[in-house]
């Protein structure tokens, strides 16, 4: 929107009244998207993964998308899927040719849905989108013996109350029967937050040596999967690749469920 063409009735209307007339339409029509927020009046709530997604956390739940969210909500072509992990690939890489399968782009509903996760604690959005992560990494035929989330910092778990990447993995791990170690992967130092840093070098150095493989877990040998949230330059789970391969992983994928790249450059796992 721009110039005076563009001003809006939240300008013209007094609150008091938009307020009484948002509780109105609340009595009416109670159903409030999780992610856009708009009322809605249809009862289906989320389509065809309303029924994968109270198979697994039961029908008690407040989550409710509406269906244009719902249908902006679209996976990928298939030339727009598998992804070299590090965007800018370094030398002298210990794992070079990483994959990252990433089939959602970070833009329209995904764009506003994250920040609702992260920041509105959504913990049920979280665990919807890995749902729908789950069914397309089953359709791909990935294959793994052991699914591990991106560790979150304790000081950052502590003021989230979850970690986004583990409520992501675990229906990913359920729907495709493949064991979760949510304890694997450790941080052991803090980092900043990545999204603070916009310097692509930067934000290699920053996550560098952050994660180790837990004494409780032997993983030589065994084919890993790292899920997290999004993947900008890739860096974060590069590194925590680099630890599983340290510890003896016989090959590790990059699973997130959106990010913003434009070509294809590595092969299907
Ligand atoms: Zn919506």
């Amino acid at each position: 929107m721009s110039g005076n063409g563009g001003k809006t009735l939240r300008t013209v209307i007094p609150k008091e009244l938009r307020d009484a007339l948002k509780g109105a339409v609340d009595l009416i029509l109670p159903f409030r998207c999780s992610i856009c927020g708009s009322v809605s009046d249809t009862e289906g709530r989320f389509g065809n993964y309303d029924r994968l997604y109270r198979s697994l956390y039961g029908s008690k739940n407040e989550l409710h998308i509406c269906g244009k969210c719902l249908s902006g909500l679209t996976i990928n072509d298939e030339d727009k899927r598998w992804f070299l992990c590090l965007s800018e690939p370094v030398e002298n890489d210990p794992c070079p040719g990483l994959a990252l399968y990433m089939p959602f782009t970070y833009k329209g509903i995904v764009d506003i849905a994250v920040p609702r996760i992260k920041f509105g604690k959504n913990i049920e959005l979280a665990r919807l989108f890995g749902a729908v992560l789950g069914t397309c990494v089953s359709d791909e035929g990935i294959r793994a013996d052991l699914i591990v989330p991106v560790p979150l910092s304790d000081s950052r778990l502590k003021e989230r109350g979850f970690n986004q990447a583990k409520e992501i993995a675990e229906p990913v791990a359920r729907i495709n029967n493949i064991p979760l170690a949510d304890d694997c992967l450790i941080r052991i130092r803090d980092t900043k937050r990545q999204s603070e840093i916009s310097e692509e070098s930067k934000r290699a150095n920053n996550v560098k040596g952050a994660f180790s493989v837990s004494d409780k877990w032997d993983i030589s040998g065994l084919r890993v999967v790292i899920v997290d949230d999004v993947a900008t330059t890739g860096a974060t789970l590069h590194e925590a690749a680099k630890a599983l391969y340290k510890a003896g992983a016989a090959k590790v994928l990059c699973i997130a469920f959106a990010g913003n790249r434009a070509v294809k450059n590595a092969e299907p796992y």
